[in-house]
């Protein structure tokens, strides 16, 4: 998928936008980068209280963000808080459809939510529309996240957020992988996006951070309310710091991107060509790449050989940074167990292909 040339909105390619949003107001002797506020609270009497509740460090991230998915956005502690925020959205006793195969997190979260009685899930194949069709009647919550970690599934969004709807569905999507520069979901009707910011918004692997977006609707800001609440009774707030760095990290997210997705074009077209690799699962666009190793038995150990024989890729879970990453999944306990245990996810970095490409076939050639 191309990244989108302009917004009809402001006339400003989001290539621009990156740069450009979430500055100071222009003014003679005014700081170009926003200042970093560290303070727990705040003099008496002004729109603010206290610093659990907001910080003028989050504004401008939380500001280039919500212009990006084209909502307001909500800066959290982690993705994980943001998934937390947007699963408090379901009544206790509530129906939730959700991935089978989604990022583990989520998926154990609401593996242990059904366990203690709190909520009900139907599990469904995502590329299956008519499956999770069939699973929306009577359900509060539609999860989808797409393309999906780490199997790379893709969701026909428009058309599973118009069916759930009809049935009286909230829709959330995870939209970590693809980025408000390659995918805006809250354009196709739906009601919360999610966001690891850890990942490519931040974008160099040094901070935890998370968003919600939500429309610009009186339905959306209803939801921004229910969120903030939540985030502020929870406590699950960004540091001053990370935000500011996150904020530095998204200037580039155009710049990496782009060469991001490049390489891993190249290098799926790349890995199918080697008789270590049994598959490559690429969507066509993103810059994740996940492939099955072949080998003895199940492939698991010729696929924990790859990860152990690169130089320049890191043996590290996570993804979104501007260093390559590559991970057998199944290592992670919770990870489901849709993902084949010879999965090998690759995040790929933003260095020279050729490099990562040698990397990657001295350590697939050298397994045993
Ligand atoms: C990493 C990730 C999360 C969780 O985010 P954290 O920032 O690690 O809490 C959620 N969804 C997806 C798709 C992820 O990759």
């Amino acid at each position: 998928m191309e990244q989108q040339e302009h917004d009809a909105q402001t006339d400003l390619s989001p290539r621009t936008k990156v740069v450009a949003l979430g500055r100071p107001q222009r003014a003679p002797g005014a700081s170009l980068n926003p200042p970093v506020t560290f303070t727990s609270t705040y003099i008496q009497d002004g729109a603010v209280n206290y610093a659990r509740v907001d910080n003028p460090t989050w504004t401008p991230f939380e500001e280039a963000v919500g212009e990006l998915e084209g909502g307001r956005a909500l800066l959290f502690a982690s993705g994980m808080a943001a998934v937390h925020a947007a699963l408090s959205l379901v009544p206790t006793g509530g129906t939730v459809v959700a991935p089978a195969a989604a990022y583990n997190g989520v998926v154990v979260s609401l593996t242990e939510a059904q366990a203690e009685g709190r909520v009900a899930v139907r599990w469904v194949d995502v590329t299956d529309s008519d499956a999770v069709i069939a699973a929306l009647p009577g359900a509060d919550l539609l999860w989808l996240e797409s393309p999906s970690n780490p199997l790379l599934e893709l969701a026909d969004i428009p058309g599973l957020t118009a069916a759930a709807h009809e049935a009286g569905a909230l829709v959330a999507v995870d939209n970590t992988f693809a980025t408000p520069l390659l995918q805006r979901p809250l354009e196709d009707g739906v009601d919360v996006v999610v966001h690891s910011a850890t990942k490519y918004l931040a974008g160099h692997s040094d901070v935890i951070l998370g968003l919600t977006v939500t429309a610009d609707t009186d339905g959306g800001r209803e939801l921004h309310t229910r969120l903030a609440r939540r985030r502020t009774l929870a406590g699950a707030i960004a540091g001053p710091m990370e935000a500011w760095l996150a904020l530095r990290g998204l200037r580039t997210l155009s710049l990496r991107l782009e060469r991001a997705c490049a390489n891993a074009a190249d290098l799926a077209e790349r890995l199918g060509t080697h008789p270590r690799i049994a598959r490559v699962r690429y969507p066509g666009w993103g810059a994740i790449v996940s492939v099955d190793v072949a080998g003895d038995g199940d492939g698991a150990a010729a696929a924990e050989a790859l990860t152990a024989g690169t130089r320049i890729w890191s043996a590290s879970t996570s993804l979104g940074g501007v260093e390559s990453q590559l991970e057998r999944r199944r290592r992670q306990p919770g990870e489901p167990e849709a993902v084949p245990v010879n999965l090998v996810r690759l995040s790929v970095g933003v260095e020279d292909v050729d490099d990562l490409w040698a990397d990657l076939r001295q350590a697939l050639d050298a397994i045993g």
